[in-house]
């Protein structure tokens, strides 16, 4: 068991009303210890969870918040990455506010209780872990409070009126309403900067708050300042709301920050926060096991040794394409290289018989007797014949980008994180005709260390002419995170019939 509240995120609250106790929804562990599905995170968790929960909560929020990542790198708009955010948190992180617990299926009031509360303390053990692996570079933490800001941003949106209403009561927000008479006394200036609300003044409430807590809407000349304080509409309170929030989050990450080297002495953990954080940089981290190619009537696809090369060139994403390329020329991968390829191309489907054809054709250069010693065994072991017999999954983006970085000889990897912005013009241009004003939006996310944002924008670019749009990705807009999922979302929408194809956006 791992006790959450390690030491070196022990934050104070900020505020004197962190001591709140009774209501404050990250105190206890005790049932009814999260009367709010909202939680400012201001207070570590206190109770026991397992190392397991404590790395696999963690991942379920990263998959939530890599999401975010990606559609706001895509420039998606609010509407969209809100839909995104939905979708995810249905999958990974359920969060359910009272209401909809009390109206749900569940059988009895003390188990949606404890549905509820399991729940809300996911979600504030997985802020918490992440936090911690988050903490460690400046960039980090940006990213981090950035989708941890819009992830509490489309909670408060969604938060049923009442609840947000009494969650809001029981923080300790340092502003204030304005009395109605001092309103009615400032109206001449209140006006003037919002003229908006002439005809509507009456019945407008505006809120005080110390103006260095809104510096953006000072700076922007949005609101009244009187002796030391920004008067706000009401209307404006989400904003508030978010600004708080995001400061808070930036200060306790800095001072997580600090205390970091604390946990230098605990190696059960920094393997599993230094994965969480690498993880970050290239979307979920799931592995993919259901690629196998099927057919227009339902059935698997039987793929032979001969149909590997015109599959990967017509569908693969550029690290599978390549490998594959090298290995028709050069007759010969290293030893990453092989590893990688051949868990693909048994994810896809084909059988071992016909992998040790491929591999044997193609090491065409090699004796039979240097094939059988030195690969036969290890193209065998990746299908879990031989050895351990276990069944290795085929690498995600995630592992491929962060595990085992390619040397100058190497042809493994992720070309859109290991290739310099010339290879990668010149790879684009040569397998995918890409056109050099397309490359440069590929090369751009690339360049800022979006590798899985370029991926799918090459997929989309790639398939205009069956009707992939911009924002689409693979589907519905789900970005690259596996090299198998591109190359299947690629052989469907070859398998779709023409007549059925949206009209093409781009007659490439
Ligand atoms: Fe391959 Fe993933 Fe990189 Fe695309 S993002 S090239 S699928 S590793």
């Amino acid at each position: 068991m791992f006790r959450a509240a390690a030491p070196p995120v022990a934050h104070r609250p900020e505020h004197g009303k962190g001591a709140q106790v009774a209501h404050h929804p990250t105190r206890a562990s005790a049932p009814g210890a999260y009367p709010f599905r909202l939680n400012m995170y201001s207070v570590p968790p206190v109770q026991d969870i397992t190392v397991d929960d404590f790395e696999s909560w963690a991942l379920d929020r990263l998959r939530v918040l890599a999401e975010i990542e990606t559609a706001s790198a895509r420039n998606q708009p609010w509407s969209e990455i809100k839909a995104a955010i939905e979708r995810r948190s249905n999958e990974y992180l359920v969060l359910r506010s009272n209401a909809v617990a009390q109206s749900g299926a569940v059988a009895t009031a003390a188990a949606k209780a404890k549905e509820l509360q399991r729940e809300r303390a996911k979600d504030h053990v997985s802020h918490f872990v992440l936090r911690l692996a988050f903490s460690r570079t400046e960039e980090l933490r940006r990213r981090f409070v950035h989708a941890e800001t819009a992830l509490f941003r489309y909670r408060l949106e969604t938060e049923h009126l009442a609840e947000r209403e009494a969650f809001l009561r029981a923080q300790d927000f340092v502003w204030r309403a304005v009395p109605p008479e001092e309103q009615r006394r400032h109206r001449e200036q209140l006006l003037a900067v919002h003229p908006r609300l002439a005809t509507t003044f009456d019945s407008e409430s505006f809120l005080q708050v110390p103006w260095h807590r809104v510096p953006d809407l000072v700076e922007r000349r949005r609101v009244l300042v009187l002796r030391g304080t920004a008067w706000i509409p009401t209307k404006e309170q989400s904003s508030l709301i978010l600004a708080e929030f995001h400061a808070r989050l930036q200060a306790q990450l800095e001072s997580t920050a600090r205390a970091l080297p604390r946990l230098d002495e605990d190696d059960r953990l920094l393997p599993v926060l230094e994965h969480l954080s690498m993880g970050s940089m290239v979307g979920a981290t799931n592995d993919y096991t259901n690629a196998a190619l099927v057919g227009v009537d339902g059935e698997s696809v039987h793929i032979t040794a001969d149909m590997v090369a015109p599959l990967v060139r017509q569908h693969a994403p550029l690290c599978m394409r390549h490998l594959h390329e090298t290995l028709s020329t050069s007759h010969h991968l290293r030893h990453y290289g092989r590893l990688q390829y051949n868990l693909f191309l048994k994810e896809l489907g084909l059988p071992v018989e016909e992998a040790l054809l491929f591999w044997r054709r193609m090491f065409s250069t090699m004796t039979d007797d240097k094939f059988n010693k030195e690969h036969r065994y290890n193209i065998r072991h990746g299908y879990g014949l031989e050895g351990r017999r276990l069944n290795y999954p085929a690498k995600s983006c995630a592992r491929i980008i962060t595990q085992d970085p390619p040397g100058p000889q190497d042809t493994h990897g992720c070309p859109f994180r290991h290739f310099s912005p010339q290879n990668l013009s010149t790879a684009l241009s040569t397998y995918y005709h890409v056109a050099p004003d397309e490359q440069a939006e590929i090369l751009q996310a690339a360049k800022a260390g979006h590798y899985h944002v370029a991926c799918t924008r090459l997929f989309e670019i790639t398939h205009a002419k069956q009707g992939v749009a911009r924002g689409d990705g693979l589907g519905q807009g789900e970005s690259v995170a596996h090299p198998n999922r591109y190359m299947e979302a690629s052989w469907r929408l070859a398998q779709q019939p023409a007549e059925a194809a949206p009209q093409a956006m781009d007659e490439r």
